[in-house]
């Protein structure tokens, strides 16, 4: 595809922090966004002057959509795949929908990798409640049970620590399919983010350590430290094998345990990711601007890292009195997202903190 012209309109599928936050790069480089999401708490809207408000299989509405665009992205990775097939015939859409089928299957997902050569932890598929058991038998106690399909930041997750747990735990964990997974005992977390264009070339950004908390990003450190660092090429090597053979256009995440077995992959993100928002003061171009720029066809910027450390925090929650105190500290630079209301384990904004 030639460059897109400034002016030109991206539609976005999804209303969230990272449509909000996608919407705003794009505006610097001179292009208009459209975003289409259900109702909710659209916080993207609020920096775009078009948005369309419908469910994600309302295919009048998103045809609308397609043709009042140039290019269409997403932010959200559970987006249907099957009524968005109805508009790749109209409008080029980045990331290809393969992508997003992929991440949407955790199974699929980590059967992928595996075949390109990446380490997971060990896993087994329960279909339905009466394959639970079996499955926790087949990676052992304690193990955790994720549901294949709509996780996310911990949801649709639950422990198994002894045999006492298992009753329930269809339940618990959501009552839908699922799988089982080994316990992996790591000593950090951590993510590679890397965008590729159309041309296949891909550029990477520093790996930060990411800290969850209750399985929510609580922070993203750099440098990561030496373990992180030792394992960052061959995390790198893998999460490019994936995104190549994806034919991947955009910004890509894949998110590593950093094991004594050397880096286990647990999950990618077929989009712009939490653990890269330091990358908006942290890096010579931000991973929202790259992937504007990989959707459009644009030349990729380059994604050194600018500070000798830098530190994102989630804030989550309320947390609405600090406010003044983050603003007050020459280092931290704040974000928040404009939404309407602050719920436990919401995520309403992130401070990064840049040391030189
Ligand atoms: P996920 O939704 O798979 O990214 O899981 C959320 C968080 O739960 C991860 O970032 C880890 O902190 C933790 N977690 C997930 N899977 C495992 C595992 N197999 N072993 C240990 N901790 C895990």
């Amino acid at each position: 595809m030639a460059a897109l012209p400034p002016g030109s309109t991206i539609g976005i599928l999804g209303g969230g922090q990272l449509g909000r936050m996608l919407a705003t790069a794009a505006a610097q480089l001179g292009y208009r966004c459209h975003i289409y999401a259900p109702p909710g708490d659209n916080v993207a809207c609020d920096v775009t002057a078009a948005y369309t408000i419908a469910e994600y299989d309302d295919l009048v509405a998103l045809k609308a959509f397609a043709l009042a665009c140039d290019v269409v992205t997403f932010e959200f990775e559970n987006v249907p795949v099957t009524p968005l097939e109805s508009i790749t015939s109209l409008v080029p859409v980045y990331p290809p929908l393969r992508a997003l089928e992929a991440a949407q299957d955790r199974a699929a997902e980590k059967q992928f990798v595996r075949a390109l050569g990446g380490k997971t932890a060990e896993f087994a598929v329960a279909q339905d409640e009466s394959a639970v058991p079996a499955a926790i038998a087949a990676v052992g106690i304690p193990c955790i049970l994720k549901t294949i399909r709509f996780g996310y930041d911990g949801k649709g997750q639950s422990r198994i620590t002894d045999d006492g747990d298992i009753a329930g735990a269809w339940e618990r964990t959501g009552g839908q399919p699922l799988i089982a997974e080994a316990m992996v005992s790591f000593d950090a977390e951590f993510s590679v983010i890397l965008v590729r264009g159309q041309d296949g070339e891909i550029r990477f950004w520093d790996s930060s350590q990411n800290l969850h908390v209750g399985g929510i990003l609580a922070k993203s450190t750099l440098p990561a430290g030496p373990l992180v660092e030792s394992q960052q090429q061959a995390a790198r090597d893998m999460a490019a094998a994936v995104a190549s053979a994806l034919d991947y256009v955009g910004v890509f995440t894949a998110e590593f345990f950093a094991s004594a077995q050397g880096p286990l992959f647990n999950e990618i993100a077929p989009r712009v990711h939490n653990s890269g928002h330091w990358t908006i003061e942290g890096a010579v171009t931000s991973q929202f601007e790259n992937h504007i720029r990989a959707i459009c066809g644009l030349p990729l910027g380059a994604t050194k890292t600018l500070a000798e450390r830098v530190e994102m925090e989630n804030l989550i929650g309320d947390g609405g009195e600090r406010f003044e105190q983050i603003l007050a500290d020459p280092a931290a630079h704040l974000h928040l997202y404009g939404k309407a209301e602050a719920r436990p384990g919401r995520k309403i904004g992130h401070v990064t903190r840049l040391y030189r």
